[in-house]
């Protein structure tokens, strides 16, 4: 099975976040592309964000005027359904809603030719629920591409129960071909990334409500520690948080309800309020004016400590004793079964999961505080503690200026 020619028509409907990513992504690689949206003005000003953005990358010297002026030039905005008659593939991406789809699918039917390929961005809707009442299901896929469109290199290929398996193939040589790296899934809820994905929004906002932090510090913790390019909140405030709602409540309600799943009251009322993250300007962040946002929350400075025991064999152990052998602390190292960092006052562990107070009581330690998870200890800027709740100020600033003084902020939590 080979790609679609770059001289076939892609039509995109729907101009927002993700249609004229999706546009600008056809356009690159040579197709002709038509956009539409029910918007009055919305596709013109697709073209424009679409404009605006290869205008940076002209600026950086990534890409020529002339380049960008062709890539433009292959998009026509139109103003009607029906102008997308000439189209060999129609990309829809409009709102996240099963019955609105359906209807745009079906009209599409009666005005493109029989060999047309109906592809679908949805994030989290059945395929082969969209095509359920198609004249020809076979002719419907799942093409979802992720957000920025032009940047993000994913594409999942989604198959319905009645899709045909060779288009699926043409679909995803295209995306090949359009420099995307495409993957075949199902069309099982959420499909896989937005099946994985759901935990990490949905513990922040679980994180958040219960105040373990605020959004600026959760974030800084999963980027610094976790080694994500963005935390949870400054990512559903790109997402939009209308379009991530409605895909929790329908994995949610495809899952029979599990409650890994529920959706976030703190969502809901963002959606609500019309605070729908970057595009309406407010999310968990202002974006109007270069608004002074919260920053991380970050321990101020403590006193270095002296001296210190670093406990155990484990890499973890190797680690830390690496780190403070560049500091100007004495630093001895003792046996022990498990891994932990012994000032006088303190006593620092690494994260099991417990809570402070309650490890400290079953294991009878005084002053402890726990080390949350980091993926490389070595070179985290960040290190996040949690301490038992009796624990003495003098224990709580060892810790604090023990890792200050190996050169990580620390965030208590
Ligand atoms: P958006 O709200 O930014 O844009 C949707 C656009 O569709 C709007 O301009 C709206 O005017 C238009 N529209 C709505 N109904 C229409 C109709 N019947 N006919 C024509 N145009 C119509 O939404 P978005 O974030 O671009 O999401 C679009 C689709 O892409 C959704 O299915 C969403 O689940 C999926 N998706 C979103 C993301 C994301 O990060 N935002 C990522 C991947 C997939």
């Amino acid at each position: 099975m080979a790609a679609l020619q770059t001289t076939q028509t892609i039509a995109v409907i729907g101009a927002g976040t993700m249609g004229a990513g999706v546009a600008q992504v056809a356009a690159k690689a040579g197709h002709p592309v038509l956009l539409y949206d029910a918007a009055e003005g919305a596709a013109q000003q697709g073209v424009e964000q679409i404009a605006k953005g290869l205008g940076k990358l002209v600026e950086r010297g990534r890409m020529s005027q002339q380049d960008v002026d062709d890539l433009i030039g292959r998009i026509t905005t139109v103003s009607t359904l029906q102008d997308l008659a000439p189209a060999a593939l129609v990309i829809e991406a409009i709102v996240e809603r099963l019955d609105i789809k359906q209807q745009v699918f079906s009209q599409l039917e009666t005005i493109c030719g029989a060999e047309v390929i109906l592809a679908s961005n949805t994030s989290s809707l059945s395929i082969t629920a969209i095509g359920s009442g198609l004249q020809r299901p076979e002719r419907l896929l799942g093409m979802h591409f992720f957000n920025p469109a032009p940047i993000m290199k994913l594409v999942e290929i989604i198959s319905g129960l009645a899709t045909d398996a060779g288009l699926a193939q043409t679909i995803y040589d295209t995306a090949e071909a359009w420099g995307k790296q495409a993957v075949h899934a199902k069309s099982t809820p959420g499909f896989i990334v937005n099946r994985v994905a759901r935990p990490f929004y949905a513990e922040g906002l679980r994180l958040l409500q219960e105040g373990a932090a605020n959004p600026a510090t959760l974030d800084a913790i999963m980027r610094d520690c976790g080694g994500f390019r963005m935390g949870p909140f400054e990512l559903m405030d790109l997402i939009g948080h209308d379009v991530n709602y409605a895909v929790t409540c329908s994995v949610f309600e495809a899952y029979y309800g599990d409650p890994r799943f529920t959706p976030s009251l703190i969502q809901k009322e963002l959606v609500d309020g019309g605070y729908l993250g970057r595009k309406t300007g407010r999310g968990f962040y202002d974006y109007r004016n270069d608004s002074d946002n919260p920053q991380a929350e970050t321990a101020a400075p403590r006193p270095a400590i002296s001296q210190i025991a670093v406990i155990g064999k484990s890499p973890m152990a190797e680690t830390f004793h690496q780190l403070l052998q560049q500091v100007d602390v004495r630093c001895n190292r003792l046996e022990g079964e498990e891994f932990a960092l012994l000032t006088e006052n303190v006593t620092i562990m690494q994260t099991d999961g417990l809570m402070a107070t309650v490890r400290g009581a079953q294991q009878g330690i005084r002053n402890l505080v726990l080390m949350d998870l980091a993926l490389d200890y070595q070179h985290t800027p960040r290190i996040v503690l949690c301490a038992a709740d009796d624990i003495d100020q003098q224990a709580l600033d060892d810790a604090i200026g023990l890792f200050q003084q190996i050169g990580k902020q620390v965030t208590l939590i």
